[in-house]
């Protein structure tokens, strides 16, 4: 599996691009911005971008994806709970001082349940609400990661202050969905350096055992 990780933008969200090495099958997470770098990563690669998923409608992970769009012509999958944030990236960009991306088209909803694939290797979408309403997770059973938005950080969670939080819910998605994984899992958090489901069972002050 070639996967990279790609810090994007002034708040450094963690865009991933994973791609088969035999078919050059590939899908973009999170490509909040730094379009450009994005896309050199993918021509290094020599890969053909199919997907492109946003784990939650948060200028920083879904900023840059109509020209990713334009540029691989790869459709956009958000959680449909997540569009009324999507209504709202004026404001967003307003909150943290940046331009507004403009209007961002989503082309289908994705839930629990359903797979993104990238040639071999496939996600399961799990629906994980509580840091936004539509907060989605991707799970690589295969290959033992999780792409995990802004649900789960090394050491934090993600914070529920904003439109669409909730702390019971981000809670609730964390412990009966998110903790269910095995310990092995590597998860890639929204922001910030890596960990596994294991390190923070143990150690994450938010998930100690209710
Ligand atoms: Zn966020």
């Amino acid at each position: 599996m070639i996967h990279e990780i790609l810090p994007v933008g002034p708040l450094q969200c963690n865009c991933s691009i994973i791609g088969d090495q035999t078919t050059r099958e590939a899908m973009v997470i999170d490509p909040g911005d730094d379009i450009n770098d994005i896309l050199s990563v993918i021509r290094k690669h020599n890969l053909q971008v199919k997907q492109i998923v946003i784990t939650h409608a948060h200028i920083d992970h879904v900023g840059g994806a109509m020209k990713l769009r334009s540029a691989t012509g790869a459709p956009i999958l958000l959680n449909q709970n997540d569009y009324a944030l999507l209504k709202m990236l004026d404001a967003q960009a307003a909150w943290i001082g940046v331009a507004s991306p403009g209007k961002v088209e989503i082309d289908h909803s994705v839930t629990t349940g359903e797979l993104v694939t990238a040639g071999s290797h496939t996600a399961t979408i799990l629906h994980t609400p509580g840091h936004t309403e539509g907060s989605i997770c991707l799970y690589f059973p295969a290959e033992q990661k999780l792409i995990a938005g802004d649900t789960l950080f090394a050491g934090s969670i993600g914070r529920t202050d904003l439109p669409g939080g909730s702390m019971q819910k981000i809670l609730h998605s964390l412990h009966d969905t998110v903790l269910a994984l095995p310990d092995e899992t590597v998860v890639v958090p929204g922001h910030g350096p890596l960990t596994t489901i294991g390190d923070e069972r143990a150690t994450n002050p938010f998930l100690v055992k209710r």
